[in-house]
């Protein structure tokens, strides 16, 4: 086999191709823009197919529920939570249910430096390091081997991630009798920014203030949450400092200029209401004209019940988690992503080849602050 896909465009980087090879003839490989793709070792390929048969991107159906999904609004009753979440703080309330049966949870979590990967959690703690989004592509390493083996030593298992990352689970695990103690919970994605784009923000942030990071968060609500501002303040301090900074050119970046998304997003298969998943969270966009009494300036989350097991594990969340079925239509007007990916801005090519030639303040400069 040459390639598992043939543009870009169809290759979401989940990496389930390189887990599935019986050879272990593909590694994942970052291109120039930090975005992993599949490398086949032509010398130990034996022509398979597997890689292209089960890649999740490119097989009908794409691991998908048949739904219909329900719809709910729902807002976890701790203050604290509310607080620490980037929304209504549903994943804290569904990942606790499964931590409380001695399950494990994998999400996306930071190393020392910052970057973006995949983690497991045991614990509240550490599953705590997985709240609040971060606008980066998670590595997620040998995360599916992992949750493969705590499945097989019996371990109820809640696995967090883009809905790619949760298809190529699925597709990991097709036809697996383990699959009764897993649960798969998806985010609504606009689309994933580039790694090397991140690493370049951090050491700019570094350089302009003369420290290193120790602190970054994505999403605050420091001016309360609301479609507007949530996503806008990107916080960090820098050597222990207890002052948060504020920076918004990161968020610029991605949801205005847009060109440090992977190219697969705009061809993403899952932008719709059947979902790879057995539940799927979000922010409750709308919840105020929809019903004001449900409105929170701490986050109301949309919580997307897709399957059985979703259904099942919503419901061992009613000691924690307030919540009420709402139409489908009020989420539907408000997420364009689940309708439609979002489309490659045209000057894509031209920002990148600026990047790699300039550098990341010139960008910013040029396409953000112009
Ligand atoms: C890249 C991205 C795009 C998003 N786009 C939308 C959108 O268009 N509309 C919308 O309503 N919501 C979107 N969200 C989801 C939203 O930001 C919240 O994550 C969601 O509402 C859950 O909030 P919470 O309070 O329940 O969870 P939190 O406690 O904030 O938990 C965060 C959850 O997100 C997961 N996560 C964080 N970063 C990543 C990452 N890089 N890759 C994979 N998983 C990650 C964690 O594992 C955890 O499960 C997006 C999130 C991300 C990461």
């Amino acid at each position: 086999m040459e390639r598992v896909y043939e543009a870009k465009t169809d290759c979401s980087g989940c990496g389930t191709c390189a887990r599935l090879c019986p050879q272990g003839a593909i590694a994942m490989q970052a291109d120039e823009e930090g975005f992993l793709y599949p490398d086949i070792q032509q010398e130990n390929c034996i022509d398979c197919g597997v890689c292209k048969v089960r890649c999740p991107f490119q097989q009908d159906g794409h691991f998908k529920e048949a739904g219909p999904a329900r719809f709910y609004a729902a807002r976890h009753r701790s203050r604290e939570v509310l607080e620490q979440s980037s929304s209504g703080g549903a994943f804290t309330a569904v990942s606790d249910a499964v931590l409380r049966q001695g399950g494990v949870v994998y999400g996306a979590d930071y190393d020392e430096t910052f970057c973006v990967a995949h983690k497991r959690a045991e614990t509240a703690a550490q599953r705590d390091r997985m709240r609040i989004s971060k606008y980066v592509q998670s590595d997620l390493g040998e995360t599916f081997i992992q949750v493969k083996a705590d499945l097989q030593k019996g371990r109820k298992v809640l696995f967090s991630g883009t809905p790619c990352q949760a298809a190529g689970l699925r597709s990991f695990l097709q036809g697996s009798p383990l699959l009764p103690n897993l649960y798969v919970c998806d985010l609504i994605c606009h689309s994933i920014p580039s790694p090397y784009i991140w690493e370049a923000y951090k050491t700019l942030l570094e350089k302009e203030n003369t420290g290193k990071l120790t602190h970054v968060q994505f999403r605050s609500k420091k001016d309360g949450w609301s479609r507007a501002n949530s996503n806008k303040g990107f916080l960090f301090s820098l050597d222990g400092e207890t002052v948060l900074r504020e920076d918004d050119r990161f968020y610029e970046l991605f949801f205005k200029v847009k060109a440090i998304t992977r190219p697969s997003c705009s061809s993403c298969r899952f932008t719709d209401v059947q979902r790879a998943s057995d539940v799927t969270i979000a922010d409750y966009w709308g919840i105020e004209k929809y019903q004001p009494e449900w409105f929170d300036s701490l986050g109301v989350s949309l919580v997307m019940v897709n399957s059985e097991q979703g259904a099942a594990l919503l419901k061992q969340c009613r000691e924690d988690l307030l919540f009420e079925e709402r139409p489908a239509a009020e989420s539907l007007q408000e997420q364009q992503r689940l309708s439609r990916p979002g489309a490659l801005p045209p000057e894509r090519e031209r920002f990148w080849e600026d990047f790699r030639q300039f550098g990341l303040a010139y960008v910013l400069k040029n396409y953000v602050q112009k």
